[in-house]
């Protein structure tokens, strides 16, 4: 097989998405969608490159997904051209997409990679760290300590898990294909077998992929604010404690005012599962403060600050103030105000989804109010945003 059509298998759109909250796969319903609007060809080799880097200002490029790959499972990373080398955030979720990654860059400049940041210890933003140490054995990797801890520690195991599940999927259309048989799933879920065989051929080097990983922790900590030398005035890390996870580092340019926020923002709903509401209320209010022009996200497209940033700060400062006073209204009646809160939340997600245009399907959207409900609610005592 060529390499390149071996890329386009890897990196095809899926149809199993990791569920941080379940910490299990799911069938993701968009690829439904996804097949419906592009027909069987959505299942094979596609020439397109599932990510374009676009030139956010002189020397500071982002790698981002273009639809229809899901930005759910292709996350974006920020290239900053320095005087004597580059400062890379974010590395992709496989080493091979990692890989594609450098070559993009080394298509940029011929200055070598130094510094790797990693903005938080998903699977999804740090799997392509060896490909960086691979072609820049100097590259530094600089994150949080907590990131560096769990990238090692937590990292693997749910890495194994994401390639477990295509290798359940693999066996299921194996025996589907072997067996012969009818259909019976409901039509819009229903493949041919010409799909099932280029899904077989995917699952399996996807999880190949999987087992390539080699998880690299970091060689700088940052635990407050630091600009790596060489960068210093251009480039401010930005540790913003317990959010999204509890290692989050966001990557602000003050003369370009761009930041990246990794996935303290997402196109759709934020996820907190692995962090805290008011922790992210708490980061986002902080970076607000920093007055961006460009926010460019973990995932997703590249925005203003009032088109995602600005409404999902003030929904989930919402939320957690209105978490905060409900509860100690609670004393006597907690079933109550927990009722009251929950009704109140989802008016103000409705409100949210509708204004924003966030791109979520409904399931999306009510196992992230789901989430944000319990998660606030639980979070709430002794633990006001004030
Ligand atoms: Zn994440």
């Amino acid at each position: 097989m060529s390499r390149k059509s071996l890329y386009d298998l890897i990196t095809a759109p899926t149809q199993l998405i990791y569920n941080e909250k379940t910490r299990g796969l799911m069938l993701r319903p968009p690829l439904l969608v996804l097949m419906a609007t592009l027909g069987a060809g959505a299942l094979h080799a596609q020439d397109a490159d599932p990510w374009r880097v676009d030139e956010l200002a002189l020397g500071v490029h982002a790698s981002l997904s273009v639809p229809p790959y899901p930005p759910s499972l292709y996350s974006n990373s920020l290239i900053i051209v320095g005087q004597r080398s580059v400062l890379l955030v974010d590395t992709r979720e496989v080493p091979r997409a990692g890989d594609d990654l450098v070559r993009a860059i080394e298509a940029i400049t011929d200055l070598p990679i130094r510094y790797v940041v990693n903005s938080h210890w998903h699977w999804d933003h740090v799997n392509g760290n060896q490909s960086v140490r691979a072609v820049f054995p100097d590259v530094s990797f600089v994150m949080h300590p907590e990131t560096s801890r769990l990238l090692l520690e937590e990292g693997p195991g749910r890495i194994a898990e994401r390639a477990a599940g295509h290798r359940r999927r693999l066996d299921e259309t194996r025996a589907r294909l072997a067996a012969d048989a009818e259909d019976e799933r409901p039509e819009e879920e229903r493949m041919t077998r010409e799909d099932m065989r280029a899904l077989v051929v995917r699952d399996s080097t996807r999880a190949e992929a999987y087992d390539s990983v080699v998880p690299i922790g970091a060689d700088e900590l940052v635990e407050d604010r630091w600009s790596p030398p060489g960068f210093e005035g251009r480039v401010e890390l930005i540790a913003t404690g317990l959010g999204h996870t509890p290692g989050d580092i966001a990557v602000w340019l003050p003369a370009e005012r761009i930041l990246f926020v990794g996935d303290l923002i997402e196109d759709g709903f934020p996820y907190t599962g692995d962090g805290s509401v008011l922790g992210t209320a708490r980061a986002l209010r902080q970076l607000s403060a920093l007055g961006a022009v460009t926010v460019v996200p973990g995932h997703g497209s590249v925005e203003s600050p009032d088109t995602l940033f600005e409404p999902q700060a003030r929904l989930l400062t919402t939320v957690a103030e209105l978490a905060c006073a409900s509860r100690d209204d609670a004393l006597t009646d907690q079933d109550g105000a927990f009722e009251v809160f929950h009704r109140t939340v989802r008016t103000l997600t409705e409100d949210y989804r509708a204004t924003t245009a966030a791109d979520m399907d409904e399931a999306a959207y009510a196992r992230g109010l789901e989430t944000l409900v319990t998660q606030a609610w639980e979070e709430a005592p002794g633990a006001c945003l004030a």
